[in-house]
């Protein structure tokens, strides 16, 4: 640095917003977001305290409620054979693993968990991280680096966006599940790059659609570009007993290079995936920042997730159930006229409302009327994308499931919030 330039810098008055937090932008643009709320005049939807196990209900406040708000897709959370397993795991193993296990936190139920998730998966091999998010950012801000390039779908969630800024290499949505795009794209720039990496979820968490695998896949291999898939959503859910995206199209998963999926939704626990080849999870299993340097999933964590791919193994009807409810509740709003977005085939539903104070109100006035169900307001979505969404369990009921569209269809009439156009003109 030139002299002059350092003097600059030292003699330069120090702004207070650069080292006092109530300064800083970032927290001066929350409060002024979380005052519009407020002037909303309806209660802050975030961070409720939910008092109990939570299935097809929930408890806050002391009110008990139909829930839609948890993923907790196929009543494992709560499951009593889960559980007591969690339980045994802490009388044998204590609580924590008190290291990395890279160094001396391995206990056999890690083993057997990633063993088990392998078969269930189809592939090889597995490695599992203490969460879904760190897995993302951190398995594909290790396989990719500049001079590779990431083209995801632009829906894509949170981490698999933070793993690609973090990894470095040249970062590019494209249109959602346009692989025609990707194609193009791919045409257009594959050999400017070392490494391409295409990232897509199974099923979309914000709007309930699916990824075209079978279409992403055949774009992959003809361009030789790596392709992941983020199955947070869809293992567990999707094909005949919940093998995910791969059963469901009847697909070798041998054929996809990375499998991603995360522990805390359909398999009542916490935590993230990686499955795939053996190499590949070799790989990760030295180097992967969020395994290496991070204490391995504690022991009662780990074995709630096996026994819940026991329990799904086992009852593989809980996969059917959830997707015969979402189909259900679907259906009952669709036929409705209310506006669904591109949800079909999967347990998430949304209203959209077009408006994120409609949805804010929407989802008030649901929870007044005994069901919880959260908005997913700007910026998580576009403005006029604001909508309340509905996760579908095996654990609802058919009565719950028509008492609240009949709900939902009451409300959304009452607040004005415009049917689709085929409904209208039904
Ligand atoms: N991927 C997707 C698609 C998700 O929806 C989520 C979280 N809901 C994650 C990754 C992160 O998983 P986790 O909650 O286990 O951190």
């Amino acid at each position: 640095v030139p002299v002059g330039d350092t003097e600059v810098v030292e003699n330069r008055e120090i702004s207070a917003a650069s080292y006092t937090f109530s300064q800083f932008p970032e927290y001066l643009r929350l409060k002024q977001t979380m005052a519009q709320l407020l002037m909303t005049g309806v209660p802050n939807p975030y961070f409720s305290v939910h008092e109990s196990v939570v299935q097809d209900t929930t408890i806050i406040d002391g009110r008990e409620l139909v829930s839609f708000a948890s993923f907790n897709y196929t009543g494992m959370s709560g499951d009593p054979e889960v559980s007591q397993a969690s339980i045994d795991a802490i009388k044998k193993y204590g609580t924590s693993v008190s290291a990395s296990r890279l160094v001396s936190g391995q206990k056999p139920v890690h083993i057997e968990l990633e063993k088990k998730i392998a078969d269930f998966c189809g592939v090889d091999d597995s490695l599992t991280f203490v969460s879904g998010h760190g897995t993302n950012e951190s398995t594909i801000g290790l396989l990719v680096s500049p001079g590779d390039l990431i083209l995801h779908d632009s829906l894509s969630h949170n981490s698999i966006v933070q793993g690609s800024i973090l990894s470095g290499a040249r970062r590019r949505p494209f249109a959602h599940n346009d692989f025609e795009e990707l194609d193009r794209v791919l045409t257009e720039v594959r050999h400017q790059y070392r490494r391409v990496l295409v990232v897509v979820e199974g099923v979309y968490s914000m709007d309930g659609d699916y990824c075209d695998l079978p279409a992403a896949l055949e774009v992959c291999k003809r361009h030789k570009a790596l392709l992941m898939i983020d199955e947070a959503h869809s293992l567990g859910t999707m094909g005949s007993t919940g093998r995910g995206m791969a059963e469901h199209f009847g697909i070798d998963p041998n054929e996809v290079d990375v499998w991603m999926g995360t522990l805390g939704k359909a398999f009542g626990s916490c935590g993230g995936y990686i499955a795939g080849r053996r190499e590949l999870i070799e790989l990760l299993r030295y180097t992967a920042p969020a395994f290496v340097f991070a204490t391995g999933i504690s022991p009662s964590v780990a074995a709630a997730a096996l026994k819940a791919f026991e329990v799904l193994e086992r009852e593989p009807q809980r996969v059917a159930k959830v997707l015969a409810n979402a189909a259900l509740f679907l259906s009952l709003l669709k036929d409705a006229g209310i506006d669904t977005g591109l949800s079909g085939g999967t347990p998430v539903v949304p209203v959209i409302t077009g408006n994120s104070l409609v949805a804010l109100r929407l989802s008030h006035r649901l929870q007044l009327d005994g069901v919880n169900a959260p908005p997913i307001l700007y910026p998580a979505v576009e403005e006029a994308a604001a909508r309340v969404r509905f996760f579908i369990t095996s654990t609802h009921s058919e009565q719950q499931l028509r008492e609240t569209a009949a709900k939902v269809i009451k409300h959304v009439d009452s607040m004005g919030i415009r049917r689709t156009t085929e409904a209208t003109a039904n």
